[in-house]
């Protein structure tokens, strides 16, 4: 079953309000996507609480 959910974040690189669609179902991860507007590999860190609560961090693989 797919299970994507569309999340809004801003690019740490360019700023930019971005939608991406997230697979909350495959658990924590983390992934490289492309921004949008400005193509620059955001490093998406997806977590999950003890409550089953998804949190989604973006980071820039430079820092
Ligand atoms: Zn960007």
């Amino acid at each position: 079953m797919l299970f994507q959910q569309e999340h809004a974040f801003f690019c740490p690189f360019c700023g930019e309000l971005i939608d991406v669609l997230v697979d909350e179902l495959s658990g924590p991860q983390s992934y490289y996507e492309d921004c949008s507007v400005c193509c620059s590999p955001i490093l998406f860190i997806i977590t999950e609480n003890d409550a089953g609560e998804i949190s989604i961090d973006t980071k820039r693989d430079d820092e």
